[in-house]
């Protein structure tokens, strides 16, 4: 691919990206909060402004290496078909990336270093939209099956991606998912409103439909054994996340009212689904408090106001990012700076440098009604780390008749799985080898929940991963394409021998 038919695209156009639908009114609805047409014209002249580097600084910020010259470049010429298929070489879920990655690619741009990026993000979304819409995206089930069977389970993206891969490597795999349906932190974690739901159900349909077989509703530790899948399975892979979540074991903890952020949100998912949820209070007319300046309280924080929340703030113990790239924070890192969150557009208020001290009850009716705080300076050392901190103003007070706790997820729930001989890590990951084995003979491990909380870019190319370590496993080779990581990575120690021919 080369930019020759627009050399100077970059100098013609100025960065314009498609527009999220108007704040006010999309916090009224239900809909997602996507603008849902643009400009074809637009589309092709954004694409125009990649400059096809010699080194795609872009395709190595992009945590799979996604082939971003050679779409962009399609696109400029409207091949939109083509675009699709170098898009899905790297990436078995463009719709899920091209509406909800944060887009580290876009920081790494040659264009960033001094101008406005390539609206990369905006293109990949536009291009599988394109696809499905045109009917591009169809099932493409084997032609041959190996013998072998496999299982994964947890179905978060990471899980979705290794079942695609090894079924279209010919293995027979079933996912197992302990909720009512496949999807994890996609389905019940992301808001409707971020990410429709009807996107992930029209793939899973499309998994389906190659042969990939879902059991939901089936937990690893209490509905079947790590045994019995061993038994049933040539190899097995946890792809079950890090959803244990982390806790703010401050006085009043106990209060009625004061909610981890996951249960809140999945009865928010199930309530969009039209499931009858008894249980939990929502936020309508309460004063709501988020503690966690991540996605997952950006999530809470346009959720409670969807449900008519009085008022909602977000309370970020970190100080706020600077505006502007730090010097320590060179182009083309992961760009660490102030980025306004979808939610805080539509009306969440936020504040930083807040430290929690106490859920006080003032009424004495066993709920929560107010945060107490001090307000901090925190002193760092050379890693970055808080050691220590400045109280600025002792004695914050805040209404908070609502608290939902979004402070991040500390580890895979290994807890349940009952299978002590699975070796975990100090962290509390699951232990993985350089070729995503686990401990256990046969069983591997990707996605959160050997690699700890982070991105649905990153969990679809450990699923990936995983997809080809385990093909290895079974048959000695593979010729599922290695992600950007896996290249990296040895192949496995001596000692090791494929498993062979399935019996
Ligand atoms: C609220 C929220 C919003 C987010 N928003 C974004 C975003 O906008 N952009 C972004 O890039 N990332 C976002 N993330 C992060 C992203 O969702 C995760 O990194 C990603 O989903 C991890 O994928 P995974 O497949 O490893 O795990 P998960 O998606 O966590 O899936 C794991 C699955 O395993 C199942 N499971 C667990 N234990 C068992 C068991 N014992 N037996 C059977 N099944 C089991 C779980 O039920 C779950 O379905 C968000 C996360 C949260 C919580
Ligand atoms: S997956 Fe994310 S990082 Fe990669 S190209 Fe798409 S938006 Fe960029």
């Amino acid at each position: 691919m080369s930019s020759e038919n627009h050399p100077d695209g970059y100098l013609r156009y100025a960065r314009t990206a498609i527009p999220d639908r108007d704040p006010a009114a999309r916090v009224a609805d239900d809909g997602e909060i996507y603008a849902p047409e643009w400009s074809e014209q637009q589309l092709r002249e954004q694409a125009t402004r990649c400059m096809d580097c010699g080194v795609p600084t872009c395709s190595a910020g992009c945590p799979i290496g996604n082939l971003i010259p050679d779409w962009n470049d399609l696109v400029s010429r409207a091949d939109w078909q083509r675009a699709l298929e170098r898009l899905h070489a790297t990436n078995n879920f463009p719709e899920l990336t091209g509406y909800a990655c944060p887009a580290p690619c876009e920081d790494a741009c040659t264009l960033a270093y001094n101008d406005a990026p390539v609206t990369i993000k905006n293109l990949e979304r536009a291009i599988v939209d394109r696809g499905w819409d045109e009917g591009w995206i169809v099932p493409q089930p084997p032609s041959a099956r190996s013998g072998f069977r496999v299982a994964l389970v947890g179905s978060g993206p990471a899980g979705l991606a290794a079942a695609q891969q090894l079924n279209r490597a010919g293995h027979r795999v079933t996912v197992y998912e302990r909720d009512d349906a496949p999807g994890g932190l996609v389905r019940y974690g992301l808001p409707e409103f971020k990410f429709a739901k009807w996107r992930l159900d029209r793939r899973i349909r499309q998994l389906q439909a190659e042969g990939i077989v879902f059991r939901s509703g089936m937990e690893l530790g209490r509905d079947l054994s790590l045994e019995d899948l061993r038994r049933e399975h040539h190899a097995v892979g946890l792809t079950i996340g890090a959803q244990h979540p982390r806790d703010v074991p401050i006085p009043g903890r106990e209060l009625a009212g004061v909610l981890f952020a996951m249960p809140y949100l999945t009865r928010a998912n199930r309530v969009a689904a039209g499931q009858a949820v008894p249980g939990e209070p929502d936020a309508a007319g309460r004063s709501v408090v988020v503690l966690g300046g991540g996605d997952t309280g950006a999530d809470c924080v346009a959720t409670a106001l969807r449900q008519g929340a009085e008022r909602v703030i977000q309370i970020g113990i970190n100080d706020k990012p600077p505006a502007h790239r730090p010097a320590d924070n060179p182009w083309p890192l992961p760009l660490k700076v102030y980025k306004q969150s979808y939610a805080q557009k539509e009306g969440g208020e936020e504040v930083f440098s807040i430290n929690s001290v106490a859920f006080v009850d003032e009424s004495g009716d066993g709920r929560v009604d107010t945060l107490r705080a001090e307000r901090v300076r925190w002193i760092r050392d050379d890693a970055g780390r808080r050691v220590d901190r400045e109280v600025l103003e002792p004695d914050v007070r805040m209404p908070a008749d609502l608290v939902l706790i979004a402070a991040g997820f500390a580890r895979p729930e290994t807890d349940t799985l009952d299978a002590p001989e699975l070796a975990i890590a100090t962290d509390g990951t699951i232990h993985t080898d350089a070729c995503m084995a686990t401990s256990i003979p046969g069983v591997f491990a990707g996605g959160d929940a050997a690699m700890g909380h982070s991105l649905l870019v990153w969990a679809i190319g450990e699923g990936r991963d995983l997809a080809r370590h385990m093909d290895i496993h079974l048959t000695g080779h593979s010729a599922l394409p290695a992600s950007l990581r896996t290249r990296n990575r040895p192949l496995r120690a001596d000692g090791w021998a494929p498993l062979g021919a399935a019996g």
